[in-house]
């Protein structure tokens, strides 16, 4: 089959649900059996997100390939399984930065560079280039942003010529919002139309309308949608509010959203759709038999997005083990030692988060201090294992100075180190240890164990895992004997540089602490060992 492409715009208004609309359709193609990758173009300049507060811009996703990107890729993963890479999210600052360097380069043989044709055949380029690798049948490319924007332009342009060129291979998906006026006791359909118009301006008709809405959309105001917008009422596809994102598959299929995108693109509607395994999951998620709470401990607990892959994690794990999992966001700047108790008590577990720079670390090591005195079960992610090496060190080792390099770089005691190697490099994107790394798990440890269990080892003897990674600092070997004797041990390693990976306190009836990231590889359909064995902790704790 000829590579399909599918685009998603949104119009009407921003965080609509693009990246779930795009996420739940691919989930329904390929709970048809097709090959399915999902891409996010961002109109905006950064390069990538890696440099972004996640204030700004919730979560920065990492993915195998090492690539940072926006958060909706962990939406892709996620629904669909499929992995993603740096080709799967495009910025504007990339394009640019792409075409002036072919420029300085003399690509261009002398021509005037222009936003027509260049910019655009640079986007082109990048969408086409994943249909060209010729492992997907669909690529469903969502374009970030609202219609109308400015940054957009480009990115509709390049759609509108490749919607030419492509003829029947190639549709568009747009995203609208119908509000319900209550004193009008109606749904308005105004919006939906003038987003529509705006993006027919831009040369590019919409193939199937989702509308978002809080209401269900009578036939009548589909039929009026599509009499404006030049579509058939059955392409006006309803999106209503539902329990959790992961029953937009369900409710998209139910809107017939994947048949009429087949059709849409000539595809014979034949194969059967099986969704038996997200069902059984749903099932799972909307039952819990019992409840846990835990805390998250972090500094950008004002927008939950900045922790998007850690609750979704907890998503998953929960509805692996009929568990509601509460998540209580806790303010690691606004920890004290008089207040921790008070603030960390009626939690089954702690979860101290990744992050960045000194912001609310005494916070996070006051937390670990609390977990690991109370017994209470403990997970460290990046920062949050470097903070539970800090807190050993101080409290148990009786180094009451030890803290990373990153945060004091004069300690005498950097039990957080940076490897000899990145200590010459002196510009901040090029000295992250990022994307997916082996790491060798110690036979007899609590967390062989678990991912054991939990059956996801890739090589049977060697017990070697691979994990997402995102950080700059590394724990110091020089201290390992001192650890190991004091009763934190390494559980894994890395393989080829011998850098401690995962730690964990065994005399602790749950302390674990890990370099990697282990929230970017939970999927609905494979929750993390690492997220299941904690929840299982807490639940055993609170009983
Ligand atoms: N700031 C720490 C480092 O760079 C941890 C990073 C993280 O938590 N992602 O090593």
């Amino acid at each position: 089959m000829v590579t399909k492409y599918i685009f998603v715009t949104g119009g009407v208004a921003s965080s609509l649900g693009k990246g779930i609309i795009a996420a739940s359709l691919a989930r329904l193609l390929k709970a048809r059996g097709y090959s399915v990758t999902n891409q996010k173009l961002d109109p905006y300049i950064n390069i990538d997100p890696g440099t972004l507060n996640p204030y700004e811009h919730g979560e920065c996703y990492v993915t195998e390939d090492g690539a940072e990107t926006d958060l909706d890729l962990g939406h892709y993963e996620r629904f669909t399984g499929v992995h993603t890479s740096q080709a799967n999210n495009v910025t504007t600052g990339r394009i640019y930065k792409n075409v002036i360097e072919k420029e300085r380069r003399g690509d261009f043989l002398g021509k005037t560079v222009q936003v027509i044709p260049h910019i655009t055949n640079e986007i082109k380029d990048r969408i086409t280039a994943l249909g060209n690798t010729g492992n997907y049948e669909f690529v469903i490319t969502e374009i970030g942003g609202t219609v109308g924007d400015i940054e957009s332009y480009p990115f509709i342009e390049a759609v509108r010529q490749l919607k030419w060129a492509l003829g029947r291979n190639c549709i568009v998906i747009h995203l609208t919002y119908i509000p319900y006026i209550a004193a009008a006791g109606e749904l308005k359909t105004k919006p939906t139309q003038h987003s529509v118009k705006a993006l027919q301006q831009q040369g590019v008709q919409p193939d199937i309308i989702v509308c978002r809405t809080e209401k269900p959309l009578t036939r009548s105001v589909k039929e009026k949608i599509g009499l404006f917008c030049n579509i058939d009422g059955d392409s006006v596809i309803e999106d209503g509010d539902v329990a959790s994102i992961y029953d937009v598959p369900i409710k998209m299929r139910d809107e017939k959203l994947d048949v009429q995108v087949l059709k849409k693109l000539d595809v014979p509607v034949k194969r059967e759709l099986d969704l038996q395994n997200w069902e059984a999951f749903l099932y799972k998620l909307h039952n819990p038999q019992c409840e846990v709470s835990v805390g998250l401990v972090g500094k950008y607990v004002q927008l939950q997005d900045a922790y998007k892959s850690i609750t979704e994690a907890f998503i998953h794990a929960g509805a692996e083990l009929r568990c509601k999992v509460k998540v209580k966001y806790v303010n690691s700047e606004e920890l004290t030692p008089e207040n921790v108790s008070e603030q960390l008590a009626g939690l089954s577990g702690i979860l101290v988060a990744p992050g960045f720079g000194t912001r609310g670390i005494e916070g996070k090591i006051l937390a670990v201090q609390y977990a690991r005195e109370n017994k209470v079960p403990f997970f460290g992610i990046c920062l949050g294992m470097q903070c539970a090496v800090i807190e050993f060190a101080r409290h148990v080792l009786g180094y009451s100075d030890a803290h990373s390099v990153e945060i004091a770089p004069g300690t005498a005691h950097p039990v957080i180190d940076m490897m000899e190697e990145q200590k010459n490099i002196s510009n901040m994107g090029g000295t992250m240890r990022l994307g997916a790394y082996p790491c060798k798990l110690v036979k007899g440890s609590k967390v062989y164990d678990i991912y054991a269990t939990q059956a996801i080892k890739q090589s049977d003897n060697q017990a070697i895992i691979s994990e997402r990674h995102r950080h700059r600092y590394e724990f110091n070997n020089a201290y390992l004997e001192d650890f190991k004797a004091a009763g934190m041990v390494p559980a894994g390693v890395n393989p080829d540089s011998g850098l401690v990976e995962i730690v964990e306190v065994p005399s602790h009836p749950y302390f674990v602490g890990s370099q990697f990231h282990p929230e970017y590889k939970s999927t609905a359909m494979h929750p993390h060992p690492l997220f299941v064995a904690f929840v299982e902790a807490a639940l055993k704790f609170k009983n």
